[in-house]
């Protein structure tokens, strides 16, 4: 089961930071609470995914009971075993996760690795070995400058003690774009785009991106993966979309 590390800081040191620098919510600009930059009343407003398939993440209706598969993943079971999403892909996480991966704002990527790694807690999900932030292809990374899942599994890495692992798996093939692409043609789009280059040091995994769409791209990864030798993959995301 996981848990949050407790925070190991120097309490002088953790009192001139507050004051510093307060934490204020990204949303509002109210004082943040509980130390995340967001209010009590902003955080409760974000649309939390708690109400999905375990194994895909896609928000589930209402009216079906937890813990059920949905259709999809009981027709064609993913080469991954779990799927933890902090939010569904409404209102304002869109603007948030834009932020993190268009505009280099790093606070936003710690704030929603923090979300993350509280939703994770929340939902249950099991302890992997490593985390593995989706690769970009080294022409993307050379135009951005960063990775944002990489930005996003450093605060869920923090929080929850868990090493991240950059060295195993790349980005052989640099995709197309997956937006206007339907599922068939983003499952297309995205086989042969990793490599292993050596085995991940642990048998259980957990991969991280920042929004899951259709799935293709974390099914490509987990299933290059799994035919390396990870016994166990998981799929961690900061939005998944409906
Ligand atoms: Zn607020
Ligand atoms: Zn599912």
């Amino acid at each position: 089961m996981l848990a949050l590390r407790p925070v190991m800081t120097k309490p002088w040191l953790d009192g001139l930071l507050q004051r510093l620098y307060p934490p204020t919510c990204v949303l509002c600009g109210a004082p943040g609470h509980a130390g995340l930059d967001l209010c009590q009343g902003c955080r409760a407003d974000l649309p939390h995914n708690r109400h999905a398939c375990p194994r895909c993440a896609i928000p589930l209706p209402e009216d079906q009971s937890i813990g059920t598969l949905c259709g999809t993943c009981q027709r064609h079971p993913p080469p991954f075993a779990a799927s933890h999403a902090a939010f569904r892909y409404e209102d304002p996480v869109p603007t948030l996760v834009a932020g993190v991966k268009f505009r280099a704002r790093f606070n936003l990527a710690r704030l929603l690795g923090q979300c993350l790694a509280l939703a994770l807690v929340e939902q249950g999900s099991e302890r992997p070995g490593l985390i593995i932030p989706v690769p970009l292809h080294r022409r993307r990374l050379r135009e951005r400058g960063y990775n944002q899942a990489l930005e996003v599994a450093r605060a869920v890495a923090t929080a929850l003690a868990i090493p991240i692992d950059t060295a195993s798996c790349i980005r052989a093939l640099q995709t197309n774009a997956q937006v206007g692409l339907d599922d068939r043609e983003r499952r297309r789009n995205v086989r042969g785009a990793f490599a292993v280059l050596r085995p991940p040091a642990a048998p259980h995994v957990a991969i991280l991106d920042d929004v899951v769409t259709t799935g293709s791209t974390v099914t490509e990864l987990s299933r290059v993966l799994r035919q390396a030798g990870v016994k166990r993959v998981d799929v961690w995301a900061v939005a998944r979309t409906p």
